[in-house]
């Protein structure tokens, strides 16, 4: 299948590990060029180069705290001086700290919402006055399966994700007639980083290993098995592709079957 990414400019947030770097890896593959951004400097730079070296695309790389609104407009500032244009917005963050309701202040609030709401919301508003104008673009959300079900610790991912899928369904009517399409991928349990940190918290919480933990995720997915972050990119370009043209609004699952809802 011809995904008709050749030449496209994708920006992909906080892109130097993990689902972020995976969607990445798999566009420039597709022959979309980048815009990357994550905070850390060094791996952002080793990512672009990993790209550039396997795919030949042009990597721009933005060092940026998305928790930060000036860090937010930076990137979109680079890719409109680097490119003139953005195609395709994949966004993306670091995932709010696990915890209890108790365990979490104000502030940590306020820090969830920067960082996993409003960070979507700006970087929404300044590609999409050019897809309008070109009559075309998609922008791909990376939520969570705590969509449609909550994750139980996870009390500040929960909340904030629902309330992307509310501003993504809303937008998606609001721009469906300009070419554009609004989605959301929904990741499970993905080998990541993101979900090594939470086996061993949870680990040292039980007073068990992360393997154990690991293994408990496991006993819940019909697959038997955590995902990778290329299965996760596979969805997401097939999203950000010409062939996804009728795809709009949705919030899809890439689980291994984790959430056994019939809808
Ligand atoms: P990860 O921790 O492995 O990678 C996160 C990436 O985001 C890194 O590149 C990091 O440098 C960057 N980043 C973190 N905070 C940032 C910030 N403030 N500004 C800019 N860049 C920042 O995480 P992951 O597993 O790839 O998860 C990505 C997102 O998907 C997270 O929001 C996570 O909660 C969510 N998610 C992941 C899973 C999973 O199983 N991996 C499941 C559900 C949801």
């Amino acid at each position: 299948m011809d995904l008709g990414l050749g030449g496209k400019i994708a920006l992909v947030a906080a892109a130097s590990r993990g689902l972020g770097r995976a969607v990445a890896e798999e566009l420039a593959r597709e022959g979309a060029h980048l815009v990357i951004c994550a905070r850390g400097a060094d791996a952002l730079r080793e990512t672009a180069a990993a790209i550039r070296a396997e795919t030949g695309v042009k990597v721009a790389e933005v060092v940026a705290d998305l928790s930060d609104p000036s860090g937010v407009a930076r990137v979109t500032e680079c890719a409109l001086a680097d490119f003139g244009r953005v195609d395709i917005l994949v966004t993306n963050s670091g995932g709010p700290p696990a915890g209890p309701f108790e365990s979490h202040s104000a502030q940590a609030w306020q820090a969830a919402v920067q960082q996993n709401l409003h960070s979507v919301v700006e970087l929404s508003r300044a590609v999409l006055p050019g897809m309008k104008e070109r009559r075309w673009g998609r922008i791909i959300n990376v939520t969570s399966i705590a969509v449609k079900q909550p994750v139980d610790g996870l009390i500040l991912s929960n909340s904030v994700r629902a309330a992307v899928t509310g501003f993504a369904r809303t937008l998606a009517n609001e721009v469906a007639t300009f070419g554009i399409t609004v989605n959301n991928v929904m990741p499970g349990y993905t080998r990541t980083q993101r979900v090594e940190d939470l086996a061993q918290r949870n680990a040292s919480l039980h007073g068990s290993t992360p393997d154990a933990e690991r293994a408990k995720w496991e006993g819940q997915i019909p697959m038997a098995r955590l995902g990778e972050p290329a299965e996760f990119a596979a969805m997401v370009a097939f999203l950000a592709s010409e062939r996804a043209s009728y795809t709009t609004g949705a919030s899809i699952p890439v689980d291994g079957g984790w959430i056994r809802s019939l809808l």
